[in-house]
């Protein structure tokens, strides 16, 4: 195999499959993962398009070292318009499903129209096939991974991606599920939920062959030895993501009551030690991604108690500090249980902790009550009230009681109650993640705009801010160009198929040796920077298209007019004008217009 891949097109209203080869052009311009979504996306999706009508476009797509042997090499994206947000949206997901989707010879593909019945899709060595899925309707994803598995292994384990109930319903907190890993934001599962396909399996038996074998191998190998000696992959190893807690924390981050505060008194409950001894037997429970060096990912069993039985993957940093801390829920049991019915019925658990935190805030204030609003009032919804919450969570996935309002996000549910979005924490209707942004006001750039709404992986700039003091974390000083950068960079890795931890181990340069080993491109440091500058710009463009600007790139005003109120970030705002000065700045270091619009000579120098 090498890295010219096919494209398989899938339509599921005709019943018709197709393949066809990428062109390498394309992939040079692209590479794969999110920049080819994004290219096939913007060129094929008409603007305007409802994102749950027959017309959207599911991407499934990976990027040139998903399933190499080397390290970290696993990472595939799920891209379309969001039901969320109304922008371009990829989300990520590793584990197995991308490198078993490369091994039947398919870089990605492309999956439009809606079937008239629940269908599944299965892929084996360059052929796609379209099932009936009417049995699996209903199912639980861990059910219906289980069931497809069983189905189509047989000399090679299958590999599965699905929706549970929340994207049959099409909420817009749906996730897409693969083996205990979620592509979990921006609604992608109620997309799949809209065109009635319940699952996507996978079988391959090509060989995954680096254009340079020996420059491959000794790459691969050089990575593994600096993983293997970097104190950063041995604490993930141990503590997974939640080894951030307490750091994120002492810096007056951590999201406390619905982004109230951002320092919790008693986050050590939660913290990554606390969850290795509670939940991973000292850290041993792994269940790690295929060939990873780092094994950050752990496995939750709870022996005992009401919920005796529960096993599933995490819970990783984000769930805790948005189930967990923004709750005010200290018990990493019960968050481990809320994560466990997240993934059981396939919600984004960033998302639900938002909107459970924000109702329970709006209770608290008196603002919701059993006679105006029914069985939402009926919840006795209170930070820290684990049975409301773990009611509220199940509800949400079941879509009984109030469980529709819930499970479909903080900006729906604040409109639906009539309370204003002043401390409903979202952005373009995305739920933020678990740093506060009054603690690192680039971070705050960074959600304001991002191309897909609140996002801390595009970049994440607080641990530069805060822990390597790179610049002040208080003021707009440098942070447009911080964070342009960190996209481009992100857009990178979001494109070649690799989890982003592999830079514990590995520099951006290794990285592209690795691409070039595997690839023979043979690209140099500029046209591999210039590759993520292209992807980044033109998921702005197909913002710009929908009519996303300037305006849209903002915060809650909880974030630009509350003092946050304790602790280590006491004091701090970031106000309106701190966060135009950031815009100005970010805006003309990325050559944009003031108004954040790409210009048309920018569109043209970048081959767009
Ligand atoms: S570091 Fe964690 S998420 Fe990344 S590949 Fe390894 S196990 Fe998977």
């Amino acid at each position: 195999m090498t890295y010219q891949g096919k494209l398989l097109r899938i339509n599921l209203a005709k019943q018709t499959v197709s393949t066809e080869t990428i062109p390498t052009d394309t992939i040079r311009k692209f590479m794969g993962g999110k920049g080819l979504a994004a290219h096939y996306l913007y060129n094929e999706l008409k603007p305007g398009t409802d994102p749950l009508s027959p017309d959207n476009i599911l991407a499934v797509m990976n990027g040139a070292l998903t399933g190499a042997s080397a390290s970290n090499c696993v990472n595939f994206t799920l891209a379309s318009k969001s039901p969320a947000t109304g922008t371009w949206n990829d989300s990520h997901c590793n584990g197995f499903f991308g490198p078993e989707l490369k091994f039947t010879g398919f870089l990605g593909m492309l999956i439009k129209g809606a079937a008239s019945a629940p269908v599944h899709i299965h892929i084996e060595d360059g052929e796609g096939t379209i099932h009936s899925a009417s049995e699996l309707w209903g199912m639980d994803t861990f059910s219906t991974s289980r069931l497809l598995k069983e189905r189509f292994t047989k000399d090679r384990t299958a590999r599965v991606l699905c929706i549970g109930k929340a994207g049959e319903r099409k909420v817009k907190l749906a996730g897409i599920m693969s083996e205990g890993r979620m592509a979990a934001r921006g609604g992608l599962g109620a997309v799949m939920g809209s065109k009635n396909l319940k699952a996507i399996s996978v079988v391959g038996h090509e060989r995954f062959l680096p254009a340079d074998r020996a420059g491959y191998d000794r790459i691969r190998k050089a990575i593994a030895k600096q993983i293997k000696e970097s104190p950063s992959a041995v604490q993930s190893r141990l503590e997974g993501t939640p080894k951030l807690l307490m750091s994120v924390n002492s810096v007056g981050g951590l999201p406390t009551n619905n982004f109230q505060s951002g320092y919790n008194a008693q986050a050590s409950n939660l913290s990554g030690e606390a969850l290795k001894e509670k939940l991973w037997d000292g850290g041993r429970r792994r269940k790690p991604c295929r060939g990873c060096a780092i094994q950050c990912a752990h496995v939750a069993v709870i022996d005992k108690g009401p919920h005796a039985g529960i096993v599933d993957k995490g819970p990783e940093y984000e769930t805790v500090g948005l189930l967990g801390s923004n709750c005010g829920i200290m018990d990493p049991e019960i968050v481990a249980v809320a994560n466990y019915y997240c993934d059981y019925y396939g919600l984004d658990t960033i998302s639900i902790g938002n909107t459970i935190a924000f109702l329970m805030e709006c209770r608290m204030r008196g603002l919701v009550s059993e006679e105006k609003h029914g069985a939402l009032g009926a919840l006795d919804l209170r930070f820290g009230n684990e049975e409301a919450f773990l009611d509220a969570v199940r509800m949400a996935g079941r879509g009984t009681g109030a469980g529709n309002l819930i499970a479909n996000g903080v900006r729906d549910a604040s409109v639906a109650l009539g309370v204003g979005d002043e401390f409903a924490m979202h952005v373009k209707g995305l739920e933020i993640p678990a740093y506060l942004p009054r603690a690192a006001f680039g971070q705050g750039l960074a959600y304001a705009v991002s191309d897909r709404g609140a996002c801390h992986l595009r970049p994440w700039t607080f641990g530069k801010e805060c822990f390597e003091k790179a610049l002040p974390a208080t003021s707009a000083e440098g942070k447009g160009k911080l964070v342009r950068d960190g996209q481009e960079k992100n857009a990178i890795f979001d494109s070649i198929g690799v989890c982003k931890f592999i830079t514990q181990g590995a520099s951006v340069d290794d990285i592209l040796a690795l691409f070039n080993a595997i690839t023979g491109f043979g690209m140099d440091s500029d046209e591999f920077n210039l590759v993520g500058r292209r992807v980044n710009v033109l998921t702005r463009l197909f913002n710009n298209r929908e009519g996303f600007s300037r305006k849209d790139d903002t915060l809650p005003g909880r974030e630009l007019n509350d003092v946050v109120p304790d602790g280590p970030s006491k004091g701090n705002v970031i106000t309106q004008p701190v966060l135009d000065d950031m815009l100005d700045d970010y805006y003309a270091v990325s050559g944009y217009t003031n108004d954040g619009i790409v210009p048309i000579s920018l569109k043209k120098c970048l081959g767009l």
